[in-house]
């Protein structure tokens, strides 16, 4: 199998693994019951996992607060804002091309009274941070801007807007799902007073992610499960410690070679197309050519369906679009709401290089495609 389906989910590195392991079984004690010699060190590696993971992005240890994963996060930061919207604060702007569960989160709350204003992309997949400024109003709560998009791999101009929203004092939270260990991120410098971070996305365990609350001034947030409460009562719930272990050692591992890594992929991926549109003439990029993730390319090949494409593809791996809508027959709202056309939205393909994408796999994934393409035509 030549996996290059990296923005779906990524397999988990084997040092992450190893790490892992004791916590299922010899260190199985409850990091929240009584502070004895048996849980001490899973409380300690708990504690040293968060701060890892807070380096990563520039934050405080106090700051990150373990979840379910970027679906369970984005929903808290969002649904989490439920008290502010009820006192009349309640006005919310994000984007048409953000993952489901922040457009659905926001949708929930539209019933409970709060008014949502989703902007348009352009043609690139770029928001222009001026229209978010023209649509900020004495009620605006929250400005929610993804990093990096999950199907195009754009990067939204984050610092700029993160510059706006603290000029009017109005909340900023990014879904950086895609983006944490794949490209620099500063919370501090970026101005974000919230994230949301999934560990299976770089190379660490599915079932725990993180929100990023800044901690200076405090959110108020409600949280969505309540009981014991864990994570300073913002998520109630025994923390699952071989997972909050191995993200913290994913996180690790992603910060010690980060920019080697930018750069490996990035040649990977420029040399993909170049080689791919040399066999197949009429292909183009969807999305903005520079301003996106270094492994991403979207790209359509005119006159294919890339549902059959896919289907009939020997050995990669690729996908039309993100793994959660793709069990629809609907095809990508993303690329839609950039205003391209039906044909070119039917013809696009999702291609994520990831850690452990030789330049040999490439070149096997660009026969196996143009192979097929040839096939189909
Ligand atoms: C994967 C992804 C999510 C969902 O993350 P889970 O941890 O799988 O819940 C949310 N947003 C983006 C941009 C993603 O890529």
């Amino acid at each position: 199998m030549i996996y290059l389906d990296n923005h779906a989910t990524t397999q988990v590195d084997s040092r992450v693994f190893k790490k892992m392991i004791p916590y299922f079984t010899e260190k199985f004690n409850n990091p929240h019951s009584q502070n004895t010699i048996h849980n001490r060190d899973i409380i300690k590696q708990i504690s040293k996992a968060r701060l890892m993971i807070a380096k990563l992005i520039g934050a405080k240890r106090e700051e990150i607060i373990f979840t379910s994963g970027a679906t369970e996060s984005n929903n808290l930061a969002i649904k989490g804002l439920k008290s502010h919207v009820l006192r009349g604060k309640n006005h919310f702007i994000s984007l048409n091309t953000e993952h489901k569960c922040v457009l659905e989160a926001l949708r929930k709350l539209e019933i409970e009274g709060a008014k949502v204003t989703i902007l348009k992309v352009n043609k690139n997949g770029l928001v222009d941070p001026i229209d978010i400024e023209k649509n900020i109003n004495k009620n605006t709560l929250l400005v929610s801007v993804m990093l990096a998009n999950n199907e195009t791999g754009v990067i939204q101009p984050i610092k700029e807007i993160g510059r706006i929203c603290k000029e009017k004092n109005i909340l900023f939270h990014t879904d950086a799902a895609q983006a944490v260990g794949k490209i620099e991120i500063n919370v501090k410098k970026m101005n974000i007073d919230m994230m949301s971070i999934s560990a299976h996305k770089f190379y660490g365990p599915k079932g725990i992610g993180a929100l990023y609350v800044r901690q200076f001034p405090r959110i108020r947030l409600t949280p969505l499960i309540d009981g014991g409460g864990q994570e300073i009562s913002l998520r109630s719930g025994t923390l699952p410690v071989p997972l909050c272990i191995g993200f913290g050692e994913a996180a690790k591992i992603s910060m010690s070679r980060l920019r080697q890594e930018k750069e490996r992929t990035k040649k990977l991926r420029d040399y993909f197309y170049k080689n791919l549109k040399k066999n197949i003439k009429n292909i183009f990029i969807n999305g903005h050519i520079s301003k996106r993730l270094p492994a991403n390319l979207n790209i359509s090949i005119p006159g294919i369906n890339s549902e059959n494409l896919i289907k009939n593809l020997k050995n990669t791996v690729i996908s039309s679009g993100s793994a959660c809508t793709s069990n629809n027959i609907e095809t990508s709202y993303v690329l839609s709401g950039m205003g391209l056309s039906k044909e070119v939205v039917k013809s696009s393909i999702r291609i994520g290089i990831g850690r452990y994408t030789t330049k040999k796999d490439i070149n096997n994934a660009i026969k196996d495609i143009t192979d097929t393409v040839k096939k189909l035509r």
